[in-house]
């Protein structure tokens, strides 16, 4: 069988470090080969006055640049939203037949499974890997749990010895960090220093995103 690879899907409006922490980690305790990170589209519908995709996607190939185990994967923002995460990993499972394919997630995405799109199939063609969230409790009468009843599996051996179909939590560390909070913070004129990558902050200053002036964050450090 193939060497697993890692796939982060996100709106990344912006990237901000507790994707990046979470890819990065996931990546070295697995051991994966690779770790993608997939820009989502966005639906017209779903914010106010939304940051254009290519800015998202710029933001999201600075962030790591500086590490060889992260790439974009670009993929979704050439399809009309919304990005199905099943779709995605159709095409994904065609190109790669025999690798394990791990679907990084946080607790927040996990908790509301049972509303994805097709979740059944999105397990016949990937793992999930679940990070921990600060702010989201996996109850014992969440309606998750007959899945995780089902798929969980607490050995990440595993998950590079079968292609797809198990669901794996794993302590990663905890960030309180939400791109939501972020973006109302900086309409704020709060500078988001040492929340997001100095290379996204400078871009998003450089480019007036979220409200904040051209040319700098700095008035408020917080
Ligand atoms: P928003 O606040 O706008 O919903 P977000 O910060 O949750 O944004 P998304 O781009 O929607 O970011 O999330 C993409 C993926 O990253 C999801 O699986 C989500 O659970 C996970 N994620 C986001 N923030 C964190 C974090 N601080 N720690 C762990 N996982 C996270």
């Amino acid at each position: 069988m193939s060497p697993a690879i890692g796939l982060f899907g996100g709106t990344f409006d912006p990237i901000h470090n507790g994707h990046l922490r979470s890819a990065f980690e996931v990546h070295h305790a697995l051991g994966l080969s690779h770790t993608y990170l997939l820009p989502n589209a966005i639906p017209p519908h779903k914010t106010g006055p939304a940051i254009a995709t290519e800015h998202r996607l710029a933001m999201v190939e600075l962030a790591v640049a500086p590490y060889p185990e992260l790439s974009v994967d670009p993929r979704e923002l050439a399809r009309p939203a919304p990005s199905y995460t099943v779709d995605t990993l159709e095409a994904l499972r065609a190109e790669h037949p025999d690798t394990p394919l791990c679907f990084i997630i946080g607790m927040d995405s996990l908790l509301n499974l049972p509303r994805w799109h097709l979740p059944q199939r999105i397990l016949e063609l990937a793992h999930l890997v679940v990070c921990h969230r600060p702010g989201y409790r996996l109850a014992s009468d969440a309606p998750v749990q007959s899945w995780l009843s089902r798929y969980r599996c607490e050995d990440p051996a595993q998950l590079h010895r079968q292609p797809a179909g198990l669901i794996h939590c794993l302590e990663a560390t905890q960030l309180d960090i939400a791109s939501t909070a972020l973006r109302a913070q900086m309409r704020q004129g709060i500078a988001p220093h040492f929340l997001l990558p100095p290379q996204v902050v400078a871009y998003i200053e450089r480019h007036g995103l979220y409200g904040v002036s051209h040319g700098g964050t700095g008035a408020k450090p917080v």
